[in-house]
């Protein structure tokens, strides 16, 4: 099991505990075969997951640009059956969806029993960029952490497993990773400059997703700190915690039909 950093059940979060750099005693080659191994389990029992058909498990991700959002998800999903991964990826509201209330686009992406749901961004961008940029009253944002608690709780009680990840890059890897995507053209459609206007506001956001931390921690949906400046060590947190959580649900196949052990299939 990779050692990772998870944040305590209670109390205060500061970020600056928590070290972008941590590997613990992984190198990376050893991480890679295991993240290999772990890939054949996961979709052995994705497919349990598929066939059982009684849970779903909701995957959040949350991080600053270039966190790796989508690399984590090529990365953990490569080799599992695409028909049992939904991934949705939140933008700016639409008209439609700002007419609604904030959680209306979230709840109708929800994954339904039997599916992995992958959030690339997610309703904690409500309580993040809109908190950061003032785009609603405070008296608006605040109220939504416990809005927030009362939807993941309504999910898990309904049969769906939530975990939640922050990738945690420094301030200095997300300027290595923007000069990379800047020396490539194949990746220059990642930048956009508004990127800067963000990264400008990195302490405001540090400051939103330690309040995020603390106050969405519950024991049904709970947050993990994934150290994320080496890649391979954020796949292998990531690997590890959702093979081990699926691996702890009651799956079981679905009872055969009867009779069907004297069946025998005609020429
Ligand atoms: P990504 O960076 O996830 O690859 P984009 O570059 O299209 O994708 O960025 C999506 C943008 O949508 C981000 O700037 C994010 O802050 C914004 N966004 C997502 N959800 C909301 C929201 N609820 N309110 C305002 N902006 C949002």
């Amino acid at each position: 099991m990779a050692e990772q950093p998870l944040i305590p059940p209670r109390g205060k979060v500061n970020l600056a505990d928590y070290d972008p750099n941590y590997r613990g005693q992984w190198e990376r080659e050893a991480a890679r075969e295991r993240v290999m191994a772990l890939r054949e389990e996961l979709s052995v029992l994705q497919n349990k997951l598929y066939a059982d058909g009684r849970h779903a498990v909701l995957i959040v991700l949350q991080a600053m640009d270039a966190g790796g959002k989508d690399g984590t998800i090529r990365s953990i999903f490569t080799g599992v059956s695409p028909q049992g991964v939904e991934v949705t990826s939140f933008k700016v509201p639409t008209e439609e969806e700002r007419s609604h209330d904030f959680l209306w686009r979230i709840h109708k992406r929800v994954p339904r029993k039997g599916m992995i749901g992958v959030f690339n961004r997610s309703h904690y961008e409500d309580v993040l960029v809109v908190r950061v940029n003032g785009l609603v009253a405070e008296s608006v944002w605040r109220k939504r952490y416990d809005q927030i608690n009362e939807f993941e709780e309504l999910l898990a009680e309904s049969g769906t497993t939530i975990l939640k990840f922050f990738l945690h890059i420094s301030k200095d890897e997300q300027k290595k990773r923007f000069e990379e995507r800047l020396a490539d053209p194949g990746k220059h459609w990642k930048f956009s400059l508004g990127d800067l206007e963000v990264r400008k506001q990195w302490d405001l956001y540090m400051r939103a997703y330690e309040d995020v931390l603390e106050k969405c921690n519950r024991p049904y949906a709970p947050w993990h700190i994934v150290p994320a400046n080496a890649k391979w060590y954020r796949d292998l947190v990531v690997m590890e915690t959702l093979v081990k959580t699926l691996g702890g649900l009651p799956l079981r196949f679905p009872l055969a039909e009867a009779g069907i052990e004297t069946v025998v299939i005609p020429d």
